[in-house]
């Protein structure tokens, strides 16, 4: 088990009072927090070596190249990709699926053809399919949900046909806290001969990803979830495929040859990564996965399961307390939307900040998935390996007092 008293001492941010309550940050499904360890590789980087990178011969433009192809380098290993080839540095998951929806999509999605995504992705996740269905007369179908709120596995079989030629799924749901049976939809996915494109936005900073042993062809995540810096992110495709694939921007630092009417490519991965990178955020991304390697991805995985399992029954107990997804903590991740009958999500998230209780409320970026709940909005409240059994009980009081107090 993890020494959590401990890690919290990593975090300074956790170290404060918010309208007179210690703090209680349960908002980390948005973001993480950032450990000391990484902020201070973020203030060493702008004190000693900042400088831009690929380009420069001299000293600390090779220091800022050798740390921000160094963190490539952990990102690929943290994923367990076979090349650093295949890890591509975007400004996070949003970019990651918008490139390849642009950039694979485009080459291979043709009028009639069929994109299949499900009821519980992220905007994120829906909108770059959206824009290439339309763009391709192609057709997008939704993979339903269970009463549980599972993906429907039959639902998946039977929508994944021959005429698919891109499932996009999120591993882990941002609202409904389920981890999806993501090898098995690979291999419905693959199975049609499709490609799987992975949302690992809310999946990546909780559990350890291989992505070889998955065989997905595309998977995406985002650094500010996982402990590291805001605008980067990741996108890994399979060496063989992003071969075939054009860019999506062009410029500096992605061309070969420049002529005067056209231009050639850099290899992979630069090819697709054009102008001046986010150097510092690449250097903290490669920090925080460092951090995080250290903790240990499955204790990190098993630390969050038994928060879950402590607070999820308590939650449940409460009379007038909605609770979305599954009802067993075991099937479940660090994230828990509820509502408290009566009272607006809204009010929820603001009476629980006067008790220093940090829950998001809102759409969560999921409108068609409420929409098929048939709610507006709800209160979230997710949970991150720096969470106490403590802060859990300071949650649950504060539920029950906001209740109290609006009923
Ligand atoms: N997908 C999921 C499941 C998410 O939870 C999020 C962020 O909340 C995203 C995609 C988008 O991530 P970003 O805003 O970092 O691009």
């Amino acid at each position: 088990m993890l020494n959590v008293d401990k890690l919290r001492q990593d975090f300074p941010i956790l170290h404060q009072e918010v309208n007179d309550e210690p703090l209680v940050y349960l908002d980390n499904a948005a973001t993480s927090q950032t450990p000391k360890q990484v902020l201070e590789v973020l203030k060493h980087y702008y004190e000693h070596d900042n400088a831009n990178v690929h380009r420069g011969v001299h000293t600390l433009g090779e220091r800022a190249t050798s740390a921000y192809e160094g963190s490539r380098e952990k990102i690929r290993q943290f994923i367990n990709a076979a090349s650093s080839k295949e890890v591509l540095l975007t400004r996070g998951t949003t970019t990651s699926l918008n490139w390849i929806a642009r950039s694979y999509g485009d080459a291979n999605v043709s009028e009639g053809d069929e994109i299949v995504i499900s009821y519980m992705e992220h905007h994120s996740n829906i909108v770059p399919w959206q824009q290439l269905a339309q763009r391709k007369k192609a057709v997008l179908k939704y993979i339903d949900l269970t009463e549980d709120g599972e993906l429907d596995m039959a639902d998946a079989r039977k929508k994944i046909t021959e005429k698919t030629k891109i499932v996009a799924l999120n591993h882990a749901s941002n609202v409904m806290g389920v981890i999806n049976p993501i090898e098995t939809l690979i291999e419905f996915a693959h199975d049609v001969g499709a490609v799987m494109v992975v949302d690992g936005a809310q999946s990546a900073p909780h559990m350890s990803i291989d992505v070889q042993k998955l065989d997905a062809d595309f998977y995406t995540f985002s650094g500010h979830k996982m402990c590291g810096p805001t605008g980067i992110g990741i996108l890994y495709g399979k060496q063989s495929l992003l071969e075939k694939m054009e860019p999506v921007e062009f410029g500096g630092e992605m061309i070969d040859f420049v002529y005067l009417q056209e231009s050639t490519w850099a290899d992979l991965p630069w090819k697709f990564e054009a102008g001046t990178p986010n150097i510092a955020g690449g250097i903290g991304l490669g920090a925080a996965v460092d951090y995080l390697t250290e903790i240990g991805m499955d204790n990190i995985h098993a630390y969050e399961q038994s928060i879950v399992e402590y607070v999820l029954p308590k939650l449940q107990a409460i009379e007038g307390v909605v609770i979305y997804g599954p009802k067993d903590p075991k099937k479940r991740s660090g994230v828990i939307a509820f509502n408290i009958e009566g009272v607006h999500p809204h009010d929820v998230a603001t009476a629980m900040d006067m008790q220093g209780v940090a829950v998001r409320a809102g759409h969560h970026c999921t409108q068609p998935l409420l929409q098929h709940l048939n709610v507006q909005s709800t209160a979230r409240a997710s949970f991150y390996f720096y969470n106490t059994e403590e802060e859990a009980d300071k949650f649950i009081e504060a539920v029950i007092a906001t209740k109290e107090f609006f009923n």
